[in-house]
């Protein structure tokens, strides 16, 4: 694993300066220790993303540091495109660092969460956004392509959550958001080991959050539709029609239209827990 820091953040004017002792009832921090502003309300909060590369990562983190937060890119394989998203946050006047860790590996995870806390100083947010498809048909898919795809967008989330844990309990804050999909709410031809993982997101998520409900830690999962990625681009294009065909809104969504629900739930969330936040133009109304 490879923390990089770029040299932005070292004129960044930003502070990572902790809420460490003065936490409000509600989980807010007092403004004069955090240095939040109704501008940057998330000032002096730290948030891991995973994969934050690419895709719907990638406007989450820039989104949560315009918001403020300084941000630890997570990556497993694109490092150019994780330092430019760094870059962005700290063109913004933000902070962030990245860190390369595949997070289907357990001690990674656990890596992953010291690196973050060795270069930012906490974790207050966690965003278990990473996660792979590896479709096929149920008759042909194999045990390893099934475990593949749960350890990574599952395992993972229980093994980070896991890890962060202790450091959100010492401030008795902290806000996690899991990215589940609405394949694991209504299933999907194809993705038999996607949607048993973003399902048993969505159980894991009421479990945690229940547990954890009295500590002002907040746990709650984002289930995007088809949203316009790396994901849905590689999709073929016939395929892709059939797929715009049946979304109500007639389009697909956008990563910074996820990244605005997962910051509302950090920012404005502190009476939310356990709950999914359906973004999905309409694909899903049942939940
Ligand atoms: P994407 O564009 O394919 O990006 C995936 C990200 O995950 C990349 O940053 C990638 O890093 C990272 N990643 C993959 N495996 C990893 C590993 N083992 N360790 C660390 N990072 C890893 O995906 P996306 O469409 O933005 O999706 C993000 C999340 O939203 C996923 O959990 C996905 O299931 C969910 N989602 C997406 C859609 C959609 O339509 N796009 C719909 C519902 C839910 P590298 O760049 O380094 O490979």
């Amino acid at each position: 694993m490879t923390p990089t820091r770029s040299n932005r953040s070292k004129r960044s004017n930003h502070t990572t300066k902790g809420v460490t002792s003065e936490e409000q009832e509600d989980g807010a921090a007092p403004a004069a220790v955090a240095e939040a502003t109704s501008a940057r309300p998330l000032a002096g909060r730290v948030a891991l993303v995973t994969g934050a590369s690419r895709g719907i990562g990638a406007a989450t983190a820039k989104a949560l540091g315009a918001e403020g937060a300084s941000v630890a890119v997570n990556y497993v394989h694109s490092k150019g495109p994780a330092e430019e998203v760094a870059a962005e946050i700290e063109r913004l006047g933000g902070t962030a660092t990245v860190l390369q860790a595949d997070i289907s590996d357990e001690g990674q995870c656990t890596t992953l969460v010291n690196d973050t806390i060795a270069a930012l100083g906490r974790v207050d947010i966690l965003v278990n956004n990473a996660g792979i498809t590896e479709d096929g048909w149920f008759r042909k898919m194999d045990r390893l392509a099934f475990d593949r795809v749960i350890n990574t967008n599952l395992g993972a989330v229980f093994t980070l959550m896991k890890a962060v844990m202790p450091n959100m309990e010492t401030r008795g804050w902290g806000r996690i958001v899991n990215m589940s999909s609405f394949v694991g709410q209504t299933g999907n031809l194809t993705q038999a080991n996607y949607a048993a993982a973003k399902a048993g997101m969505l159980g894991l998520t009421k479990v945690v959050a229940l547990e954890y409900a009295t500590k002002g830690i907040t746990v709650n999962a984002v289930a995007p539709g088809f949203i316009e990625t790396d994901m849905v681009t590689i999709i073929a294009p016939k395929i892709q029609e059939m797929l715009l065909a049946k979304i109500p809104m007639g389009r697909w969504g956008k990563p910074e239209e996820i990244a605005k629900a997962v910051v509302f739930l950090v920012r404005d969330g502190s009476y939310i827990t356990g709950a999914c936040l359906n973004v999905n133009g309409g694909v899903v109304t049942a939940y």
